[in-house]
């Protein structure tokens, strides 16, 4: 009994203890710096701070929260470069694809910078009296946020949470913290009041389960795997608690005989092994009308071995390694011994988690490589006969993020885009996520949607106010 009581009376103590993680470069697999975990009695002190914050947060004036958003913007664009080079250095991130996610903070910045002014409620006919609409704040917002794309998926959920009048709290993930810290350094630089956005790293299951648990956070917004996300939306509906979800993908790239196959190959590597294919957009599986199988194949096979594979700190470099020794591993488990390799691209020797862009052909759509997101450089490449058969191909996974479709012909490039049950997709292109237009997934891939003109819908309660005019 008295052993139970002493236990209890140091947990407090134990929780506190500040632990570190240290971050390592995946391209030296050297130690870049530790990094302070936040526990769980941290992070509901933060929560607290964060609820006192918002009060004020939500009462500056529509005109100076946008203003305050714009210098946010300008800070972030003083240290592009600064902030490219964390990511390089503890992501592995090639360092013109850096410069990009980092110039896309401010980006979305700006362009939710104009939404305070423009957050207009309705006005509604009613008899004997008036009736309008207000776009409420939610309260404090938890953003759960995974480690590929850390900067650019931070920005937005962020940026529209707080133009809408919310307070923030981020919990990067572990293994990719240093690009948050620094926004959130930005952010006080640029005059946002302390504790409006927070910025805590620390495990998922302490930290990121903490902003799920606690009441006073009104609403999570989570980028990460399908399996947490259902546990999330599971410890979310305990408070009935709003949710977003954008989780993975094991997309299609759809090219028909009719498409320039000259351009849909030297494209397709770009757009499964960007970010090394640590990318929930990445097409994984390309689907080739039998007829013209071989010839794209010949096409597909300099270009993916074309691909600058190495030092991200070098200009020009394409892609980067993986993010640590067990993605490595985990990546590898789809290409065992005696797997249907067509052929491989390059890969640097020595540390650093590299792995080679893969292309696997002929491959049986029961393979594991075929139907689960590997998140790697590894793609597949299946023929398919008519229309139909492309559309039930593409069709059949549980997630539905994005997807190509490579076509000359304007009905069927229609016809197909509106058959496949996936949430962004591209024509001749492999465009994904622009932040002025919606973005999210279908099926297991997600809830709800962010980004584009409608995104502060996600981060703000509809109130209806009647007003009698009658004595
Ligand atoms: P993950 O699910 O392991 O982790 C994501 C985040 O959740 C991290 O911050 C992690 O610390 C946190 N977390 C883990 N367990 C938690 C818990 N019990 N409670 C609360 N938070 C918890 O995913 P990951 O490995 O970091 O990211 C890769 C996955 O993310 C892939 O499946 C990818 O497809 C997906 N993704 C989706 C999108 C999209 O927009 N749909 C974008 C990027 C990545």
């Amino acid at each position: 009994m008295r052993r139970g009581k002493a236990a209890r009376e140091r947990a407090p103590t134990a929780e506190r203890e500040t632990q570190q993680y240290t971050v390592i470069n995946p391209a030296t697999e050297q130690p870049v710096t530790a990094v302070a975990q936040a526990s769980g009695p941290e992070t509901d002190e933060a929560i607290a701070r964060a609820a006192a914050a918002q009060q004020a947060w939500r009462d500056v004036s529509p005109g100076d929260r946008g203003r305050l958003l714009r210098s946010f913007a300008a800070e972030v664009d003083a240290h592009i470069d600064e902030l490219a080079a964390l990511e390089v250095a503890g992501s592995g991130h090639p360092v013109g694809a850096a410069r990009w996610e980092a110039g896309q903070v401010r980006d979305v910045l700006m362009y939710y910078a104009a939404a305070p002014e423009r957050l207009i409620g309705k006005q509604i006919p009613v008899a004997g009296g008036l009736d309008v609409t207000f776009a409420e704040p939610l309260g404090v917002v938890g953003l759960i946020v995974p480690w590929n794309f850390p900067m650019p998926i931070l920005s937005w959920g962020m940026a529209p949470a707080l133009a809408a009048g919310n307070a923030v709290i981020a919990k990067p993930a572990q293994m990719t913290p240093l690009t948050a810290i620094r926004i959130g350094e930005l952010a006080l630089a640029a005059g946002l009041p302390e504790h409006v956005l927070q910025v805590l790293p620390g495990k998922g299951g302490v930290v990121g389960q903490r902003l799920v648990d606690h009441p006073a956070v009104r609403k999570i917004v989570f980028t990460g795997s399908t399996e947490v996300g259902q546990q999330i939306m599971a410890g979310c509906a305990r408070h009935v608690k709003r949710v977003t979800l954008e989780l993975g993908g094991k997309s299609a790239n759809i090219v028909f005989a009719d498409a320039d196959i000259e351009r849909a190959a030297a494209t397709a590597p770009y757009a499964v092994f960007d970010n090394a294919g640590q990318d929930c957009c990445a097409r994984s599986r390309i689907l080739v009308e039998a007829g013209v199988l071989d010839r794209f194949m010949e096409l597909l096979e300099p270009a993916v071995k074309g691909i600058r594979v190495g030092d991200p700190a070098a200009e020009g470099t394409e892609m980067g390694p993986l993010i640590s020794a067990a993605h490595r591993e985990h990546v590898a488990s789809y290409v065992p011994e005696g797997a249907p390799v067509a052929f491989l691209g390059s890969a640097p020797e020595g540390p650093g988690f590299w792995y080679p862009p893969t292309v696997l052909a002929p491959v049986a759509t029961d393979d594991r490589a075929y139907t689960e997101e590997i998140f790697g450089p590894v793609v597949t490449v299946t023929p398919f006969s008519d229309e139909a058969e492309a559309i039930a191909l593409a069709n059949d996974t549980p997630y539905g993020l994005s997807g190509s479709i490579w076509t000359g012909n304007v009905g069927r490039a229609i016809r197909v885009a509106r058959g496949v049950e996936t949430g962004n997709l591209s024509v001749n292109s492999h465009s994904s996520v622009r932040y002025w237009t919606p973005f999210g997934g279908f099926k297991q891939s997600g809830l709800g949607r962010e980004l584009g003109p409608d995104a502060l819908d996600a981060f703000t309660e509809t109130k209806n106010v009647f007003i009698a005019t009658q004595e």
